[in-house]
């Protein structure tokens, strides 16, 4: 599936939820779920019959997006959650929250995940000490990432640790904000992964 290139507020408004895919814009009154909170289209105010497939598949669609993946992406995560012992919607939920460009959006070196995702690929980052630049990168428990030192006067940077304050940093992630570096604590599990998504009706659409 081809890259998406549209409007990042449709796909909230489809979704019925805040997505968070803007940063900062996403808290200010501009935000399109807050002034529009119909689905997009002509049909939007219209009704919709909802069926058992199409419960399923907003909620696959609504994850996919929250991290930014196209389907292939997340067919193949999910295919990985799949291959590990326990619960697969759980697992599902703990890989793509232990990506890379997740955590440097967790630690907030970034406003989203996108523009996180961009710090990874520019190489501004380091992982132990290492550069790293592929944002679908698993952290492990006791990972350090840093900003690496000749990026850290970037402004994106900077107003994200700033805006970062009113959303607060998960328990399993640990920030030292005057070193620009971050420790995995821990993977985190299921309860400290608040998102809106019924992940077992994911798995469900994928074992049809
Ligand atoms: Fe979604 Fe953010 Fe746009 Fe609001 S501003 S609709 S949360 S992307």
């Amino acid at each position: 599936m081809a890259k998406y290139k549209g409007p990042v507020c449709r796909l909230c408004r489809r979704e019925g939820e805040k997505l968070f895919l803007k940063g900062t814009r996403c808290m200010t009154e501009k935000c399109a779920i807050e002034r529009r909170s119909y689905p997009p289209g002509q049909h939007g105010q219209g009704r919709h019959r909802a069926s058992e497939y199409s419960a399923q598949l907003r909620e696959k669609q609504k994850l996919r997006r929250i991290y930014g993946l196209q389907e292939r992406q997340f067919r193949g995560v999910f295919g990985r959650a799949e291959r590990r012992t326990g619960i697969t919607g759980e697992h599902l939920l703990k890989l793509l929250e232990c990506r890379l460009d997740n955590v440097v959006y967790r630690l907030g070196f970034a406003s989203s995940r996108k523009e996180a995702r961009q710090i990874v690929n520019h190489g501004h980052l380091l992982v132990n000490g290492r550069k790293t630049d592929i944002p679908s990168y698993t952290v492990k428990a006791g990972d350090v990432v840093e900003v690496r030192p000749r990026s850290r006067e970037i402004l994106s940077i900077q107003s994200a640790l700033e805006a970062v304050e009113g959303r607060g940093i998960p328990a399993w992630l640990e920030r030292d904000q005057a070193a620009f570096t971050g420790t995995v604590r821990g993977i985190p599990t299921k309860e400290e992964i608040v998102l809106p998504v019924n992940e077992q009706l994911i798995v469900e659409l994928y074992s049809r």
